[in-house]
């Protein structure tokens, strides 16, 4: 089989992150399939449909179109977290943020079931099912976001998260915390508490509020939001404190973690009553609590987390530093300066097909360059942005100096309306590279 030289590999990989490598892993692929010989290049299985997982199954058949690919997802649609802050605010519904699988399997060739991965056998590579079956592979990529520490809060659980949602997973608990902020009086108060370092999207509480008072503004103009936060600065604090004087003077309160008294660690759903260490009460009309997170429970149940919660990977390639074989991407994985976000996932999942891709192939894998870049809605028409392009060094994703950066503060109405748009085109395409 012809390889592909490194110099050609890097290039391509440098050029549009590891995307444009795939065409070229391709191409001794098709070379083989012309042989008429059977497929060498094995059984891939992918657990976890969304950001990381959809973007390398469909990357990982692009490159390497001899490769099985299996993608293993438990629902039917999948419904993504960024923009779900925008239905809260009521700029889109639901349908909006709601995506299937049917190009997946029909234009990429990914054989997609719908069923739980229910445990991992790493020793004998294979997966079992809730529904029953096993399926085995040669590679298998976890991507299954996060699950929730539900153990860290008294009184918190799956159930009380029906009257205090968390919304930190979009869906129904999206719907819920929607139709109690129409259900809230005008003069209410919404609690958004979100929590500490490391966790899922870290503008995503402080996008939230803003969601929150453009709508509340428009509907019920004498409500107020408090953020109780376990933190004492947060992602993009002077950008979103600056657009909140401007467009909500006086409607939204952050309070940070050090004036709090205490994190907060109990919860009495029914008085819709949160407290603090020190047991101090807040009580409000919304409150929405975003709980301290971990891996998704199937990274737990095949022993890849350290003490953390987190999965710990060589940060070239995802592949798990636990078990041999297994590769973890996405919010799942420790991927140093990254951070938890839908792009840096969908990025993730680019790199980690090109890394299976040369191993199949016999090619060397280079060192890759990651990209994430985070858009936050302030108001329909206020867009800011965060960017960072990320290279190992040393082992470790590290951001490149120089590259990326903030918004800058103070920017003019057409500047903020500018990467509001991009905000939607982002979104258009990422959710398109996808699933389509
Ligand atoms: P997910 O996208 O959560 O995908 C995991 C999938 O795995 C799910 O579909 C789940 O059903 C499936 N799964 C899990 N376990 C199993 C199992 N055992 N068997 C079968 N299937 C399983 N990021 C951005 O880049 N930009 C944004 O603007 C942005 N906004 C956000 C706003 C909010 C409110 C929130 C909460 C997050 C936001 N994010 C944003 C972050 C983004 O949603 C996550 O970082 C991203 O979804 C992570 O991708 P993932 O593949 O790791 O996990």
């Amino acid at each position: 089989m012809k390889q592909l030289s490194r110099r050609r590999f890097i290039r391509l990989l440098g050029a549009g992150g590891a995307a444009s490598a795939l065409g070229a892993l391709a191409i001794p692929m098709r070379g083989y399939a012309a042989t008429g010989k059977a497929n060498p290049q094995g059984r891939v299985v992918i657990i976890g449909g969304g950001f990381g997982g959809a973007t390398c199954a469909k990357y990982l058949k692009r490159f390497s179109p001899g490769t099985a690919v299996t993608l293993i997802e438990r629902d039917q649609q999948y419904v993504t977290c960024p923009f779900s802050n925008l239905v809260l605010g009521g700029l889109h519904d639901m349908d909006y943020i709601t995506h299937d699988y049917q190009q997946l399997q029909n234009k990429f060739d990914i054989k997609v079931m719908h069923d739980e991965a229910t445990a991992i056998d790493p020793a004998a590579r294979s997966i079992t099912l809730k529904g029953g079956s096993k399926v085995d592979y040669d590679a298998l990529i976890i991507s299954p976001g996060i699950d929730f520490r539900w153990d860290a809060i008294e009184g918190y659980d799956p159930e009380a998260a029906e009257s205090i949602p968390h919304a930190w997973k979009a869906g129904s608990q999206t719907q819920i915390l929607r139709r109690q902020l129409e259900a809230m009086p005008d003069g209410g108060t919404v609690i958004i508490a979100p929590p500490g370092n490391p966790f899922r999207c870290p503008p995503g509480p402080y996008e939230r509020a803003s969601m929150f008072a453009h709508y509340l503004k428009n509907n019920k103009p004498r409500s107020k939001i408090l953020i109780l936060d376990a933190k004492d600065k947060f992602s993009k604090q002077g950008l979103f404190m600056q657009g909140w004087e401007k467009l909500y003077p006086g409607m939204i309160e952050w309070v940070k973690g050090s004036d709090l008294g205490g994190t907060i660690d109990r919860v009495d759903a029914a008085k819709k009553t949160i407290y603090t260490t020190f047991d101090r009460p807040f009580k409000a009309d919304v409150i929405n609590l975003i709980p301290p997170q971990k891996a998704g429970a199937i990274a737990h149940t095949a022993g890849l987390v350290n003490n953390d919660g987190w999965c710990p990977v060589d940060q070239r390639t995802f592949e798990s530093t636990m078990q041999k074989d297994i590769y973890v991407i996405g919010d799942a994985s420790i991927a140093g300066a990254m951070p938890k976000s839908g792009f840096a996932a969908s990025s993730q999942g680019k790199v980690c097909a090109a890394a299976i891709a040369a191993r199949f192939l016999g090619v060397d894998m280079p060192d890759p360059s990651y990209v994430n870049t985070c858009y936050s809605l302030i108001g329909p028409d206020y867009g800011i942005s965060v960017a960072g392009i990320y290279r190992i060094d040393d082992g470790n994703i590290k951001s490149v100096e120089g590259a990326g950066g903030v918004s800058p503060m103070d920017a003019d109405a057409a500047f903020r309306q500018a990467e509001a748009r991009y905000a939607t085109g982002w979104y258009q395409s990422i959710t398109s590279d996808m699933f389509s």
